[in-house]
């Protein structure tokens, strides 16, 4: 059976044993997407993210988001204004991000794995590929940790930063 590409769900297509050996397909994205993703402008990226049924932030080297497409604002319920130039935290409702400085700036956030996720891959241009992160968020007003399993890829001076997951951790 084919992988199937991380972003769009369409399958990877079948490469020889030698391509598959050197890693060329086993990022879990497929040509298409990755052409696509290098060689638009961030607007027209962002109409392209709309498209795509998986939740994806775009967010700068600092964790604030640029974009969320439309699948990622139904899954955390907010608008783009509720978004956009906000950090992580505040968009995730991490309870962190209510203290004093905010996202990124209190006691509790060089342990933030979300966050240094981001910061790793718009430093080194390396991606991560499901990596488990527990959030503590405040749901109807009570501190509830969820597990947010996130797969990053950077794209000229962005990082995306796709939401694989995210539920209640037990
Ligand atoms: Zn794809």
């Amino acid at each position: 059976m084919n992988a199937k590409c991380a972003w769009c769900g369409e399958e990877l297509t079948e490469r020889t044993g030698t391509e598959r050996d050197q890693g060329l397909v086993s990022h879990g994205i497929c040509d298409s997407c990755r052409r696509t993703f290098f060689s638009r402008s961030l607007g027209e990226l962002d109409l392209f993210l709309d498209t795509l049924a998986v939740p994806v932030l775009v967010m700068d080297g600092d964790a604030t988001v640029r974009y969320a497409n439309r699948t990622a604002q139904t899954l955390l319920a907010k608008d783009l204004p509720e978004v956009r130039g906000f950090k992580n935290g505040d968009v995730f409702e991490c309870v962190n991000a209510r203290l004093p400085g905010g996202c990124g700036k209190t006691d509790q956030c060089p342990g933030c794995l979300l966050r240094r996720t981001v910061e790793e891959t718009y430093a080194t241009g390396g991606r991560r590929e499901k990596v488990p992160t527990l959030v503590t968020r405040f749901s109807n007003g009570r501190p509830q940790t969820v597990r947010a399993i996130v797969s990053t890829e950077k794209i000229d001076n962005v990082v995306l930063l796709r939401i694989d997951a995210l539920d209640p951790a037990e």
